[in-house]
């Protein structure tokens, strides 16, 4: 086997498996190295473990609702480790999956850790790989912050190796990973404490969405300090940890603290100095709009990247880069506005453009129109739970164009996606009155908005 390869790409997780077997799909002779499970962080320790919690987290929620609706139904306790197994099996069959996709696009797998030798250069396992383009898709990872105990935490990746569900989980920051973790643990019935540095979670997100959720996360159970910033931490002979934070405060009988402050780029172990490949300030590999990286023929797509870090995201870069480079299409390239997003928080948050104050900022305070809703789902009109979902549209000009879509509430998460399609399409706040609703439905509060 000639180890010169058309398109050599480094990192098996969703941007680089999505953009080699487009390159393959084009005729590129194409192979892909992975050093960990196939798939990458989405697949083995991102969102699909983690979209398994939250359905899990969402039927617990429901078997509190049955009583009021007739049901002889009592919530008599959960088998974390039955569920565990089938959610790692659910794992492996998808990890065989991309094995078998590959094969069958022709693309070669390379297993180890790739760095590079020189610009046109790749190495793996003393291994020698050549290639006319090369695509670094190697993603991110968590950060852990350089505090006295910081290893008696745990990451994403430990908290799904957790055999026992935990007791008592502290959650150290204030971003998607905190919010989710935080919410499907609380429903699921442990005791969650999160700690944030600041004053509120998802800061960059628009504040109506983010004070319905801090409103329904208080009242589901979870203890959130803000302004908490941590010293160190102490493991006692029971393995029980001791969180020690600002001047004098402490929290005792954790069993598990999860960090969730971030993530950053993956590159360490790629030897990027031997290429002229060149990092921003925060680490992240530079890229233009066409997913060039400083150096000719060598490109990055994804984490690796620090643009937008999801999924779709990298795996929507790598298909129109294979297209550009492959398929003859000069023009292909991702283009990052208005791309819509979820929180599987509980509930969950769907979003797409301008937060209000960020349209505020861009547009002017008297060109910005809101128009919002806060409603109870129909799902609690008999039930003495009440969750409030919010939906907000952001607009801007005498045409009102939406710019931002922002909604918080059971189904949030699927109403989103088609109303992603009319903002990116350019809609105004016109064409979804000129829609009939659907009733009854919370998404057709968006199409009555007065
Ligand atoms: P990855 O998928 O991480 O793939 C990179 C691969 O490169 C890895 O498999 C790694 O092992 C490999 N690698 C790294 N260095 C080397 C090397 N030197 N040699 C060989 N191989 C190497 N996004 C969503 O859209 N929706 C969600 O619900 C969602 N939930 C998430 C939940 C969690 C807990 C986390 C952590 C992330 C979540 N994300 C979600 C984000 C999403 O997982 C990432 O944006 C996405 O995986 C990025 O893809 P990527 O191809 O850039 O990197
Ligand atoms: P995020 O970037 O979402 O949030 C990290 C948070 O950590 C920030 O909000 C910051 O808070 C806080 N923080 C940073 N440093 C510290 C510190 N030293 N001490 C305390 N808090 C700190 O990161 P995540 O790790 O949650 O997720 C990484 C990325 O993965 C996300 O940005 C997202 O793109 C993707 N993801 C997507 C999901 C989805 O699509 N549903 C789910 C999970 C992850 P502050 O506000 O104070 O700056």
């Amino acid at each position: 086997m000639s180890n010169h390869f058309d398109y050599l790409v480094i990192g098996g997780g969703s941007g680089g498996i999505a953009s080699a077997r487009r390159a393959a799909a084009h005729g590129a002779r194409t192979a892909i190295i992975e050093n960990a499970s196939i798939g990458g962080t989405c697949v083995n320790v991102g969102c699909v473990p983690k979209k398994v919690m939250w359905n899990t987290a969402s039927i617990a929620e429901v078997l509190h609702l049955a009583k009021d609706y007739g049901f002889d139904a009592d919530f008599k306790g959960f088998d974390w480790g039955a569920l565990k197994q089938k959610r790692d099996t659910y794992v492996e069959r998808l990890n065989d999956i991309y094995h078998r996709d590959l094969d069958a696009s022709e693309v070669t797998e390379i297993t180890g850790t790739a760095h590079f030798k020189d610009a046109r250069t790749v190495v793996v396992n003393d291994q020698s790989y050549s290639a006319e383009h090369i695509l670094i898709a190697t993603g991110s990872t968590p950060v852990v912050p350089d505090l006295p105990g910081a290893e008696h935490g745990i990451t994403n990746a430990g908290f799904f190796e957790l055999e026992k569900q935990p007791k008592h989980t502290v959650i150290v920051g204030s971003g998607y990973i905190a919010v989710e973790f935080a919410g499907l643990l609380q429903s699921l019935g442990t005791r969650v404490t999160m700690l944030l540095r600041g004053e509120f979670f998802l800061r960059n997100f628009d504040a109506s969405i983010r004070e319905v959720l801090i409103e329904e996360m208080i009242k589901a159970g979870v203890h959130i300090q803000t302004s908490s910033n941590i010293r160190s931490i102490d493991k006692d002979s029971n393995g029980q940890l001791t969180i020690h934070y600002n001047e004098e405060e402490s929290l005792g009988h954790i069993d598990t603290l999860i960090w969730a402050i971030g993530r950053g780029p993956l590159t360490a172990p790629l030897a990027l100095a031997n290429t002229g490949v060149r990092l921003d300030s925060n680490g992240y590999i530079e890229t233009d709009r066409w997913q060039n990286t400083s150096v000719n023929n060598i490109y990055a797509v994804g984490d690796v990247t620090g643009r937008t870090a999801l999924t779709p995201v990298a795996i929507a870069a790598g298909r129109k880069l294979a297209e550009r480079l492959f398929a003859g299409q000069k023009d292909a390239r991702l283009d990052y506005d208005n791309i819509a997003s979820v929180v599987f928080s509980h509930p969950p948050i769907g979003t797409v453009g301008l937060t209000e104050e960020a349209a505020r900022e861009k547009f002017g305070e008297s060109a910005v129109r809101i128009y919002e809703s806060r409603f109870i789902n129909m799902l609690f009109a008999i039930t003495g739970q009440k969750s409030p979902t919010l939906v907000k549209l952001v607009t801007v000009g005498d045409q009102e164009k939406i710019v931002g879509c922002h909604i918080i509430g059971m189904a949030a998460d699927e109403i989103i996606q088609g109303f992603a399609v009319a903002v990116k399409m350019g809609a105004l706040k016109r064409d979804l009155d000129n829609t009939v609703a659907i009733h009854p439905t919370a998404a057709e509060e968006l199409v009555t908005l007065r």
